[in-house]
């Protein structure tokens, strides 16, 4: 029976992108959101080339390239001695090699286009402010007055969806903090350069550095170890935390302690993520996005991976297959990708945050290596091309 009418759980990039790769087929969707207004939240984000491919398709590229910036290049930087190890260029690489670009922007901007996108189509419906604790068919259909053919739990890291898929996967803490914050126009310090996404690597951190074409200033995430708060997608990193920042960069150049020093509202992202585990139930319910398999920010690539999951899914459950035989061959054709990408992750988290003369053998090794043979490395992640394209 084809599915002509899909609930989905959270409006975060997974659920909207979701709602409008359905919508395209001609499937209508209500999204159920907790939030009462979608907030500003999550600072930046680079968006890849595989993920930019899909937000063509889905006729939001447009709007999103109007306010990103498509950096010149992407560099590894020692966060000791400020030396550039590798420089790899990726604005004009990116639409050659890959045909498509890359770009780095505020996450509110990619949402607020996805958000204006689903607000302007017929076939589909938000609803703020519906929290699902218990997540099955009835209670979605008690808040929304509709049937549905198939439930998407797009709810994150902390997903309740997950509960409605037995041996769905759990997410537990990696051990790393993230600090997040921006930094104004005017305060941005000159070793920062304005046209490159750039990786500051040092022991037991690294600290990732891009323009924000929208504000003028800098987006900075800095990751290191660190304990757990408890389940929050951001706290204020005041007193403690913001000295505990402080400690992790001590014995790097002094350019990070006066930067940091200054900084206002830095935020603090315990990051979990999801192991392996089912992702539907055999029926009518599957996870997509962080909620199937949040994984670390090493390799910049959960949103990307969630976009790619909404776009794929909604080419499987469209063919002529049964509902359950769709969803079982999305999560097996998913699944291999999704895990390379999370092994792409922990390598670079290994190589990121080298001590030692691990750190020193992998300085050189970065140092001689080509960037060709970088740019090669890419070519299985930034030019797929996902199902339906
Ligand atoms: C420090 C850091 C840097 C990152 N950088 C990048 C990057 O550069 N590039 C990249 O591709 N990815 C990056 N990511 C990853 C990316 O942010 C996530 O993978 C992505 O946002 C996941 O999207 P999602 O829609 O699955 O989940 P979310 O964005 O978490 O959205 C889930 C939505 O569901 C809603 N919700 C939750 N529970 C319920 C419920 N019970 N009922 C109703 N609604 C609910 C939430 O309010 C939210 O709106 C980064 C992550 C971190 C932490």
């Amino acid at each position: 029976m084809p599915v002509k009418s899909v609930a989905i759980i959270g409006a975060g990039i997974a659920g909207l992108t979701a709602a409008l790769s359905f919508a395209r087929h001609g499937i209508r969707c209500d999204i159920l959101e907790r939030a009462e207004q979608i907030e500003e939240i999550g600072a930046g984000l680079q968006i890849s080339p595989n993920a930019a491919r899909i937000l063509s398709k889905l006729d939001v590229l447009a709007q999103i390239e109007a306010q990103w910036l498509e950096p010149e290049t992407v560099d590894l930087v020692s966060g000791l001695s400020l030396k550039r190890l590798v420089s790899l260029p990726m604005r004009d690489v990116a639409r050659g090699r890959w045909c498509a670009p890359y770009g780095v922007l505020h996450r509110s901007t990619l949402q607020g286009a996805l958000l204006a996108a689903v607000r302007q189509n017929p076939l589909c419906r938000l609803h703020l402010g519906k929290q699902l604790d218990v997540v099955d068919k009835a209670t979605i259909a008690a808040m929304t007055l509709q049937e549905h053919d198939l439930i998407v739990g797009a709810d994150g890291v902390w997903s309740s969806a997950r509960y409605a898929v037995a041996g769905s996967p759990k997410a537990t803490f990696s051990g790393n903090i993230a600090w997040r914050f921006t930094i104004g126009q005017n305060d941005i310090p000159d070793f920062l350069r304005r046209h490159s996404v750039t990786a500051f690597l040092g022991p037991s951190a690294h600290l990732v550095a891009y323009p924000l074409a929208e504000t003028g200033g800098f987006n900075i995430v800095a990751i290191a170890t660190g304990a757990n708060p408890g389940d929050t997608w951001k706290a204020e990193a005041q007193g403690k935390q913001h000295a505990l920042l402080m400690s992790q960069f001590r014995h790097w150049n002094p350019v990070f302690a006066d930067m940091l020093q200054n900084i206002a509202k830095p935020t603090f992202w315990p990051l979990f993520q999801a192991g392996e585990g089912r992702w539907h139930n055999g029926s009518d319910t599957v996870l997509i996005g962080d909620a199937a398999h949040a994984m670390m920010p090493f390799a910049a690539q959960g949103a990307a991976m969630a976009i790619e999951d909404a776009f794929e899914l909604a080419a499987f459950v469209t063919g002529d297959r049964a509902l359950a035989d769709a969803l079982a061959s999305f999560e097996a054709h998913r699944t291999p990708r999704v895990e390379k990408a999370r092994k792409r992750a922990a390598l670079n988290r290994f190589a990121y945050h080298a001590r030692g003369p691990l750190r020193l053998g992998r300085d050189m090794l970065l140092s001689v290596r080509p960037p060709e043979a970088f740019l090669a490395d890419f070519d299985w992640l930034y030019g797929y091309r996902a199902e339906g394209l």
